[in-house]
């Protein structure tokens, strides 16, 4: 049953790097990296987040 389809990344702030944000996603989808603007609560503001793992 706990096969693992989703793997575990990261969305990191580009600005402080860290890591604000986990996310799960389907592992089929290689070489596409996320990019969102989020909210950063140490730097206080909206920021590019990207996603690593
Ligand atoms: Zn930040």
């Amino acid at each position: 049953m706990a096969k693992k389809k989703f793997s575990v990344s990261f969305l990191v702030c580009t600005e402080c790097k860290h890591r604000n944000y986990t996310i799960r996603r389907r592992k089929d989808k290689k070489g596409t990296k996320l990019q969102l603007r989020k909210y950063c609560k140490y730097c206080r503001k909206h920021t590019l987040h990207k996603e690593s793992r």
